[in-house]
């Protein structure tokens, strides 16, 4: 299909993509392990024979959810056959969002409708009549599973504050991260090739993607400060939740957010960016593409 991409990052990494939608694929001694299953089952399928076919391996051990948004679970069933973990918050979340997907039908036919009518009025020789394109394709996909009555696969395994796992040689690593971006978010760190899955905590420059004043658990995040800063000195790769790459510059900018002094780092920053705020406390929204 066209406006798939497949970005090999190495020998043993891959992202597979539709405009913003993208799980990674890292491939080990004992099958493959997936991160994130994007927003539709019907799209996912299709990814994992991409990743069968450049990884020439069918066996898949684990699938990782960053977090619990319908985005990033969609396509859990289409890898019901490995360990689907994910953290102990997203079985709550699961639910909800099972109902109220599966009540989403008329809001995505509107959003498809929607980038019909801005495909129509834009050049087709333009970047944004091709993401509007990405786009759309992808909210069909989504209609094509809310149509077959597809509910959202809940995790198999969930875990409180981390857990540490091996594939083959390969040794995976996966921490809470604390109310943040959700309630569920998750660091997940491979030693080979040496990657850090951030999720949707952060985009570019380090900026967060918190939305929510009820999600700032700051106790929590300094927790992670030390175990974030020793991994990326042993990262060749950080991917975001929706297969960005992302650089060390990015990732220094999010620890220094999480510093003990976050409350004015997030002010300062909040500067800096322009950003929209929606508290006072500089939660801010930068989750455009989640
Ligand atoms: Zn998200
Ligand atoms: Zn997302």
């Amino acid at each position: 299909m066209d406006h798939l991409k497949t970005d090999k990052l190495s020998e043993n990494l891959i992202i597979v993509r539709l405009g913003s939608d993208a799980i990674s694929g890292v491939k080990t001694s004992n099958g493959i392990v997936v991160i994130d299953a994007g927003i539709s089952a019907h799209l996912t399928q299709i990814y994992r024979g991409i990743l069968e076919s450049e990884f020439g391996q069918t066996h898949f051990c684990y699938l990782f959810n960053t977090h619990s948004h319908t985005d990033h679970i969609g396509g859990n069933q289409v890898f019901k056959d490995a360990l689907i973990v994910g953290h102990q918050n997203s079985l709550k979340e699961f639910q909800n969002a099972d109902i109220e997907r599966l009540a989403s039908g008329p809001k995505v036919l509107n959003i498809i409708n929607s980038y019909n009518e801005k495909l129509n009025n834009s050049d087709s020789a333009s970047a944004d009549w091709e993401e509007a394109f990405e786009q759309k394709l992808r909210y069909e996909f989504l209609q094509k599973d809310i149509s077959a009555g597809y509910h959202l696969l809940p995790p198999t395994k969930v875990f409180t504050d981390s857990l540490k796992l091996k594939s083959g040689e390969t040794e995976i690593e996966l921490v809470y991260f604390g109310k943040a971006h959700s309630r569920s978010d998750i660091l997940i760190y491979i030693n080979d090739p040496g990657v850090l899955f951030t999720g949707d905590l952060f985009s570019k420059y380090g900026r967060p993607s918190f939305y929510d004043s009820t999600t700032i658990d700051i106790a929590h995040w300094n927790k992670l400060r030390e175990w974030i800063k020793v991994k990326s000195t042993k990262t060749n790769f950080i991917i975001g939740g929706h297969g960005q790459r992302l650089d060390a510059n990015d990732l220094a900018g999010f620890i220094e957010l999480v510093e003990i002094n976050a409350f004015d780092s997030f002010i300062r920053r909040q500067r800096v960016c322009d950003l929209h705020t929606l508290s006072a406390y500089s939660v801010y929204n930068v989750s455009r593409q989640c």
